[in-house]
Order: structure tokens, then sequence, then C-alpha cells
């Protein structure tokens, strides 16, 4: 993977990344990754940021001790440390005679096609001005249930929506390792997210705190969707970016090859929702030759759901067929799965599509 060549790079930065134990903004840090951020501008590539610590930053400036602050309070908190985290970063950003952008995002703003497709504009207009949008979540507005919770889905969303082709995570460990213990066990590239990966991760002994690796890994998931490039790189270092390429060291995660459209890519690399469809092999075979989803092939319905949202299509094996938009609800799919597409109306008792989910919004999996 070459960094240099990457035309679009998106790059996290954990809180831990930016703010040290006694709630201190790291200054110099910054300002090294900043000159790094500088000479990937010189080499006409466009930069995105993606910074936590607002949480963080609005405790120690609230004198705020305990490491985990109940949801609410932690919105009130982040609506504090926000202003504190992008204050230093213009500082920082305008020494070096750069322009920054701030964009605060919700999951609706990635989740919802015309909202996404208005973010990715905001995204293209200030790359025309010259100016690195720093990106975090509006904690402020989260909810737990409509919130990402965690920057590296948050990011990887975001490289996807402005077709980025490299997300960059800088992490406090050179990347995943075969076995913790072993230092020399980095896995240098992953090419699909199986079950050995994602049991890396889940063991006992990982130090890494498994949260942390393990939405690193659903990040890694949307890019390679996405066609787009993810490493994991350690980013304790000065001059991150500068240190990461000449080391080579880092966990690369290769995209998939892929010819679907920017909205098919958009709707395969969704969050995951815990809504689905289950449906017979029939209908698997008639989704797979490129076929809608019609109701007769629907055997279960699982999760609410509203028109619009993106679900994922079972078969009753439970083998994944499909993410999908649904164009009909939750609540209506329960009243007329198993039927024939013209009964729909006399059971709903109005006219709709036929098709629960039109071949246009499927992208087999
Ligand atoms: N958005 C949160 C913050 O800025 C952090 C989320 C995360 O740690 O990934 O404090």
């Amino acid at each position: 993977m070459h960094i240099n060549k990457a035309k679009k790079i998106v790059i996290k930065l954990g809180s831990s990344t930016i703010v040290d134990e006694k709630g201190k903004f790291k200054k110099k840090w910054l300002l090294s990754l900043i000159s790094d951020i500088k000479k990937l501008k010189k080499n006409k590539q466009e930069v995105v940021l993606v910074s936590s610590g607002a949480i963080a930053l609005g405790q120690s400036y609230l004198k705020i001790k305990n490491k985990k602050v109940k949801l609410e309070m932690s919105q009130a908190v982040a609506s504090v440390g926000q202003i504190h985290l992008i204050n230093e970063f213009q500082k920082l950003f305008e020494k070096n005679n750069i322009k920054i952008g701030q964009i605060l995002i919700t999951p609706d703003d990635t989740e919802k096609r015309r909202r996404a497709l208005n973010a990715r504009r905001t995204f293209e207009n200030l790359f025309k001005l010259g100016a690195v949008p720093v990106v975090n979540e509006n904690d402020t507005t989260a909810t737990s249930e409509i919130k990402y919770g965690d920057n590296d889905r948050l990011a990887a969303r975001v490289a996807q929506i402005i077709g980025a082709d490299l997300l960059i995570i800088l992490s406090d460990v050179d990347g995943l390792y075969e076995s913790v213990s072993n230092k020399k066990s980095l896995i240098k590239k992953v090419e699909i997210i199986n079950n050995n990966i994602i049991n890396l991760v889940n063991k006992k002994n990982n130090t890494y705190g498994s949260g942390g690796m393990l939405t690193k890994l659903e990040a890694a998931k949307i890019c390679m969707n996405a066609g787009c490039n993810m490493l994991i790189a350690n980013g304790s270092n000065f001059n991150p970016i500068k240190q990461i390429i000449k080391k080579n060291l880092f966990t690369w995660f290769v995209p998939k090859i892929s010819n679907l459209d920017a909205r098919k890519k958009w709707i395969i690399s969704s969050l995951s929702s815990s809504a689905k469809i289950y449906i017979d092999q029939g209908a698997s075979k008639a989704l797979k030759s490129g076929k809608s989803l019609l109701p007769s092939g629907i055997t279960k319905v699982l999760g609410a759901f509203k028109k619009g949202d993106n679900i994922l299509i079972v078969d009753n094996n439970n083998n994944d067929v499909a993410r999908a938009l649904s164009s009909f609800t939750s609540d209506e799919i329960n009243k007329i799965k198993g039927l024939q597409s013209d009964q729909i109306e006399n059971i709903l008792g109005y006219a709709s599509k036929s098709e629960i989910v039109h071949k246009d919004d499927i992208v087999i999996l």
C-alpha cells in the first residue's frame, strides 16, 4: 500500500492519540501531524481528519474525574469539550496557514441517502476551498439508539461517502497481531475478515480492550466493501504519517475489487442494523439472478424498520444473501409475507408497490 499514491485520505485520531492521561491536549504531537498533512496537501492529496477527544477534553476542563460519564451527561460534556478541541485544531492549523472546517455528524447524516449526498457536497466544497474537514460525531444530540459511539465506523462511513481511497486509523498499537504477546506476529495484510480474524480480537488475552479492535474490524469491513484501503497503524510517535511510510509498519486491509456504483457501495457498506428479512431458497435464487424481492418468498421478519431503511436479507439457513433498502415497513411485511403480490392491496387496504425490495436497491453479498 503506497500512502503517497492515495488521492483522498481520511485520518482517524482516537481520544488517547490527541489527549494525554492528564486530560491535556497534545499540541506538539498535533503540530507534527499537521506538518505531515502539509506534505500530503503539497502532493495534491486531499485530507480529512476524524478526531475524537471532545468528551475527554470536556471532562478535564470541567474537572470531572469519573472515567465513564453517563450518556446524558456525556452529551453536555461533549458540547463543552468540542469547542476546546476545535479551537486547538484551528489555532495549530492556522499557524501552518491551513484552513479547517468543522463537520459534526450523526448516523442519520450518513445512513439517509439524501443527507449523505449533502454531506459529500460539503466535503467537496471544503476541498475546493483548500480547507481540511475536521469531523467528529455530534455527541450533543446523538442518543444511544442513534449513535455511532465510536469514531472508527464513523470514519469508515465518511471515507466511503466521499470516495476516499485510504483510511488510516491511528492507534496505540502497530496494527492487528496474531498474538498480543508476540510482537513479531503483526499481520501485515488482511484480504478477508472471517471468523479467524474476528477471534483474534475476541480472545480474552487481548489487551487492546476488545471494543477498540472490534470496531476497527467493523470499520475495515465498511472500507473493504466500499473499495477503500484501510490501515491500522501506531500514531504514538511524532510525525506519525511520515513514520508509518518510513517504517512500512501497519496492518493493511485490502479493498474488494468491485464494479458497484457509488449508490450500491453506500448500500452494501451501511451500518449493520439488526433488521432482517428471511427468504426461502427460491427467492434467494431469484435475488442472485438479479430479480426483485416479492412477498411470496419471505418467511420471517426480524426487528422493526421503516420504508427506505437498510436491512439484511438472510436465507433460511442463516446465510447472508444481500443488503437492501426496504420499500415497505416491517409491520407491512409481517402482514403480507408469503402472499402473492396481487394480494397486497387487499390486505393493506391501499395500493402500493408489488416488490418488497426493488432490484436496484439490492446488493448481493
Ligand atoms: N466522539 C467521541 C469524542 O469525541 C469519541 C468517540 C470514540 O472514542 O471513538 O469524545
